[in-house]
């Protein structure tokens, strides 16, 4: 890779440069802020390592410059200072760095803190796979028996979690018990059905100074994003109101729409069910993944089949990595619960061929069904895709299962 160091202190390049040599990579460098200004646009490297504290621009400045420069949107920007204070970091993070490293640099770990800035994984987990009501008991102990809640984490850009099911209460745990502090999350509402709604009191971190969350979601033709989260929390339905949070918590109404959560790309797309119902796809460092519930795809050929629907899922999928669906019915429960807004296996098999998805994740399951028929969910879904001759995979994720990509 090709690094362009810039600090006013002459020693720093001078320590860099050989062991970046030596790893391979190469380097230039310079002391001048305004000089690299006008060099780095042109040479385009892969890694910018900047300074703060330098006389003629501080490196905020700098890196918010170029972070302006459309040429640079594929190079990272790493902050090397002495200065080690979290407002310093966050300050960098929000200007657009992608990483912080505190001077002195340790010659022996140096290479390695660089490279890692280079390979951040995005994991995904699962909290709550059900579809309408929580299931207890001996008959969902392998898929688990919470309600719809799933996770996206790029080390430290902001957690984003899709609906806040009656899983949401494991994850809220999970956070407590890795004990982080400061927490920017982003809940994305599909719709406000209850399964999907219904636990977001118990996400915990709503309650701690410090942290900042924001809820996103379809509103429903007036009846705005905060009305509808709050009023399932007001007076005789629930005793804590939202005024009790003591995170800063923001709502925000979508329509389809592109929006940006730090490093990560977030769309919208409308889907196929009674009311706003948004899918989601979140794309980062080139991997995708598509959160699609609650969603209807009829049969072809049957009278509510739309076709520009159809085209349009298909768009927004689309090569993804992992197409999370609702799977809700077998094909031979799917004729009595036709026009419930949720779709049956062959269906969802059809379009993740179709859209040449990677790996479709069987997802949002009947409250009457155990874990056998979710077994068999996933062995109809591999039989339609081998008759398909389709190279997609098919897995169905139990709670608590994570996924790197
Ligand atoms: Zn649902
Ligand atoms: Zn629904």
């Amino acid at each position: 890779m090709r690094f362009f160091v810039i600090d006013d202190n002459e020693d720093v390049a001078k320590l860099l440069t050989p062991i970046l040599q030596r790893a391979g990579h190469t380097v230039s460098s310079s002391q001048s802020p305004i000089q690299a200004l006008k060099e780095v646009p042109a040479m385009r490297p892969d890694c910018i390592l900047l300074d703060l504290m330098m006389p003629e621009m501080d490196g905020f400045e700098l890196c918010k410059r170029f972070r302006e420069m459309p040429d640079l949107a594929g190079t990272k920007i790493i902050i090397l200072s002495a200065k080690s204070y979290d407002f310093d970091k966050r300050r960098a993070k929000q200007l657009g760095a992608d990483g912080f490293i505190v001077k002195p640099v340790d010659v022996k770990t140096f290479i390695g803190e660089v490279e890692k800035m280079f390979t951040k994984k995005l994991t995904l987990s699962y909290w709550g796979t059900r579809g309408t009501l929580p299931v207890a008991g001996q008959s969902s102990l392998k898929y688990g028996g919470n309600t719809s809640c799933v996770s996206l984490q790029v080390d430290d850009e902001p957690l984003i979690v899709f609906d806040a099911g009656t899983g949401i209460k494991k994850l809220s745990d999970n956070l407590f018990a890795s004990g982080v502090k400061r927490l920017t999350a982003k809940i994305f509402i599909s719709h406000p059905h209850w399964d999907h709604i219904n636990a977001f009191p118990f996400f915990g971190a709503l309650f701690m100074v410090g942290n900042e969350i924001e809820v996103l979601g379809p509103a429903h033709s007036g009846t705005s994003m905060r009305a509808i989260m709050s009023s399932q929390m007001d007076d005789i339905y629930f005793p804590v109101t939202i005024r009790e949070f003591g995170a800063r918590v923001f709502f925000h109404d979508l329509h389809e729409e592109n929006l940006a959560v730090g490093k990560i790309q977030v769309d919208t797309l409308l889907l196929n069910h009674p009311g706003n119902c948004l899918g989601y796809r979140a794309t980062y460092n080139g991997k995708r993944i598509c959160y699609i519930t609650d969603n209807e795809i009829f049969p072809p050929g049957t009278h509510n089949h739309d076709i520009d629907f159809e085209k349009r899922l298909v768009n927004f999928i689309h090569g993804t990595d992992i197409l999370i669906a609702d799977s809700t019915y077998l094909d031979e429960e799917y004729p009595k619960k036709t026009g419930w807004g949720h779709s049956c296996i062959s269906e969802v098999v059809r379009i993740a061929h179709t859209a040449q998805v990677k790996s479709l994740h069987l997802f949002h399951h009947d409250p009457d069904q155990d874990d056998a028929m979710i077994d068999r969910k996933l062995e109809q879904a591999k039989q339609k895709l081998e008759q398909l001759g389709s190279p997609v995979e098919c897995v169905c994720p139990a709670e608590g299962n994570q996924f790197v990509l």
